[in-house]
């Protein structure tokens, strides 16, 4: 079958390495791709979060299946028109993807159903939010409704950063993103994130990871988009993930289709853990990027499979086979990411790493040039390996970092440490 992957990251570029393993995909194109899904696959120019544009290049292409990797698309609804003309697709309708694209939605949706998760208040306005904050003390979490690109949620420690958190949220730092306010119980415990894919009624667990959000070693500095990732988290025992399945997400995935939007795609749980209880932080409508670099490889092959069942409302008649392994990635990012970074430098000495099925650099914001491989964003290359061991995937991911040579990129030398 003929596959299109929509995206340009790390995440859509194991995504394709994954579906290029399994022998029904003919053909593959990535758009609009990067330097390392160029060396795999086709690319193409595409806006993809033009509904009408995507439909036109399925039909011109012959596609029979899309692949939706980031959220930006699913909130313009490109999965519905994928459906509407009856091509396959991988992703939930922008209905559904409210589950990530609108907060105060998702509170609703999990106070309907009784999942456990944080107290909250949802505001319009600001003088009852500072009341709010006022009358509950700190810490506090304030969270722009909106898609803010993660820089909508003030963890605020003193009440007089939580006011100030709402101030420049109805100020419109967030355009119509911070219009609505939501205001959060703070919960402590340690954070995991549970993938489970959902064909609209069923839903299969495919797997858990931990990220890595600040930058620095030990966990210091500003947030980034994530800077490494493993998998599995023994956080997340079995028992904890049966209670999040049982309490959380299968209630919530029932409330949706009750309310005539079932969930159709992969739902990435986060979710707060402690004295053995999980609670849901957020949901995101689509694989967490660099989660998804270790789930695709430990999970290879399979995943076309799974992803295709999940589109074709056929996951009970699926399994997921699990290699007793680990996987960890490493992110090298440009100097002074999340900050400002300089695009353009070459990175040298891709060609020295393995690439197997226990060792892979997927490439983030790179770009082609002469055939080199140069910079292009701020977060460069996800350096992944599976091992046996988390202690042996994380040796392998260092040893390929040591082998590239990238005066102008970092990483953190520390990625695993909690499960380590
Ligand atoms: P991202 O998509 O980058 O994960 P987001 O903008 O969707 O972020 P959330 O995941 O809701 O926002 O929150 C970001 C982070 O803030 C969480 O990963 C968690 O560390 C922290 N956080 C959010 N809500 C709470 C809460 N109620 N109590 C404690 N910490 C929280």
């Amino acid at each position: 079958m003929n596959i299109l992957v929509l995206g340009s990251g790390g995440r859509e570029h194991a995504l394709a390495w994954a579906i290029l393993q399994n022998p029904k995909c003919d053909r593959l194109i990535c758009a609009p791709g990067n330097a390392g899904m160029g060396l795999i696959a086709e690319c193409a120019d595409l806006d993809i979060c033009d509904g009408g544009a995507v439909v036109t290049f399925c039909e011109e292409n012959a596609i029979d299946f899309v692949v939706i990797g980031p959220e930006a698309p699913l909130a313009t609804g490109v999965a519905d028109r994928l459906r509407a003309v009856g091509i396959a697709c991988f992703g939930p309708s922008a209905a559904a993807a409210r589950l990530e694209a609108s907060k105060a939605f998702t509170k609703e949706i999990c106070a309907a159903v009784d999942a456990p998760t944080a107290g909250y208040a949802h505001f319009t306005q600001a003088a009852p939010a500072r009341a709010h904050i006022r009358a509950t003390g700190a810490p506090i979490v304030v969270k722009a409704d909106g898609l803010a690109a993660g820089k909508g949620v003030i963890v605020a420690m003193t009440e007089a950063e939580a006011l100030e958190a709402v101030d420049t949220m109805f100020g419109g730092e967030f355009g119509a993103a911070g219009a609505e306010v939501v205001i959060e119980e703070f919960m402590e415990g340690e954070e995991a994130s549970f993938f489970v894919l959902v064909d609209g009624e069923v839903c299969l667990p495919i797997g858990t990871a931990q990220d890595h959000k600040r930058v620095g070693d030990g966990d210091t500095g500003p947030n980034t988009g994530g800077m490494g990732a493993y998998s599995p988290a023994p956080v997340l025992t079995d028992a904890i993930a049966q209670t999040a399945l049982d309490q959380i997400i299968r209630p919530t995935m029932a409330e949706m289709a009750r309310r005539g939007m079932p969930y159709q795609g992969v739902l990435y749980a986060g979710l707060m853990i402690k004295d053995g209880q999980p609670r849901l932080v957020e949901y995101n409508a689509r694989f967490g990027d660099p989660e998804a670099q270790v789930l695709m490889m430990r999970l290879g092959a399979q995943a076309l499979d799974l992803m295709l069942a999940c589109a074709e409302g056929r996951l009970d008649e699926m399994h997921v086979n699990w290699a007793e392994d680990h996987a960890l990635t490493v992110v090298m990012a440009a100097q002074g990411y999340p900050g400002d970074y300089a695009k353009g430098s070459e990175v040298r000495g891709l060609e020295g790493c393995a690439a197997d099925s226990a060792h892979m650099v997927f490439h983030a914001g790179t770009r082609a040039e002469g055939g080199r491989v140069l910079a292009n964003g701020g977060r460069v290359l996800n350096v992944t390996a599976r091992g046996a061991s988390l202690a042996e995937a994380r040796d392998r991911a260092y040893d390929m970092v040591d082998q590239i040579d990238w005066p102008e990129g970092f990483c953190r030398r520390d990625i695993g440490w909690r499960a380590l």
